[in-house]
């Protein structure tokens, strides 16, 4: 069974696109009005995708976060930066985004030894058009007492992908597109940053390990040197992202609290097995705002294929 589906409109050719013999064989978009309906493997939702193949206009003006530029350096957490002065988003070196990803798990596992808590991430908001809650843009920890609607459906997914697989779904996926080769757009050691096949807004791109992990806050606590990697990915994707646009959602996706099981849900049992967690980047694009839902089903104008192509050229 394939794993990532969609079909082609108008002339509805189904796209169904193997995990095990077809990496070779992927849709071609017939330019230049060519739209998709993909489905993302892991929540189902429906995705419109493709129609625009032109190239986005060239960013004029300077980058405020690679300077020289006259405007202040904007903070990006509340935790001083390695020279003790305050954490820039100009220039920030990768060692200051790994203490930031080391803090954010020790902080995670904190927050998880409380019960109340059924989950807990970080996201950030970057760019008034994103819903920016300060001045400055900031990253935030965010503690629930219970489990997002989208965590809620990848759950479910990873735990009925592995019932009849019993392998990961975030696992094949990552194993399909590093050997498809058509939406990857950088490996870093043990992390791969790449733009799923059924994106929800354009350029949307996810950073995963390549090696199986439920959860963030063991990587980010446990393993030493590949968090490195992790920073120096995660580093180069927002560069690359910046060029497009400078306003974003970065959300983690990690494993709910299950130091506390709950009897009452299903998902626990299997779940270091069945989830993997990741970093989902949501660009938003201003001049192209008109993304929007309709029952689950996005439109998403920028097919990834095209969108890899332009964040691996970009000058970074
Ligand atoms: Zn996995
Ligand atoms: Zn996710």
């Amino acid at each position: 069974m394939g794993i990532l589906k969609g079909f082609k409109f108008p002339n509805y050719q189904i796209t169904d696109h193997k995990i095990s013999n077809s990496f070779d064989s992927h849709p071609t978009f017939c330019f230049p009005y060519c739209m998709e309906l993909r489905k993302d493997p892991i929540t189902r939702s429906w995705v419109i995708t493709g129609d625009d193949v032109n190239e986005p206009a060239p960013r004029t003006q300077a980058c405020r976060f690679c300077g020289p530029t006259a405007q202040p350096a904007q903070m990006i957490a509340t935790v001083p930066g390695l020279d003790g002065g305050a954490w820039s988003a100009r220039n920030v070196s990768d060692a200051e985004v790994e203490r930031f990803l080391r803090l954010a798990a020790q902080r995670i596992l904190d927050l998880k030894r409380d019960s109340r808590f059924k989950y807990v991430s970080i996201f950030k908001n970057q760019g008034e058009v994103a819903g920016q809650e300060f001045e400055h843009p900031t990253s935030q920890l965010t503690a629930t007492t219970f489990v997002p609607r989208r965590v809620l459906y990848e759950l479910r997914a990873g735990r009925d992908y592995f019932d009849a697989k019993e392998r990961c779904v975030f696992c094949d996926i990552l194993a399909q597109e590093e050997r498809q080769g058509l939406r990857m757009l950088e490996i870093r050691g043990d992390y791969a940053a790449f733009c799923p096949y059924a994106p929800r807004v354009p350029y949307e791109t996810w950073i995963l390990p390549r090696s199986h992990e439920s959860a963030f806050e063991r990587t980010g606590s446990a393993r030493v040197g590949s968090v490195t990697d992790l920073a120096s990915l995660l580093q180069r994707t927002l560069q690359r992202i910046r060029t497009v646009t400078e306003s974003f959602h970065l959300v983690l996706h990690t494993a709910p609290n299950n130091l506390h099981p709950s009897s009452s849900l299903g998902y626990w049992k299997t779940l270091d097995d069945d989830y993997h967690w990741h970093i989902e980047i949501l660009p938003i694009l201003e001049a192209k705002a008109k993304s929007y839902t309709f029952k689950e089903v996005y439109y998403s104008p920028v097919a990834s294929e095209t969108a890899v192509k332009r964040l691996r050229d970009a000058k970074i």
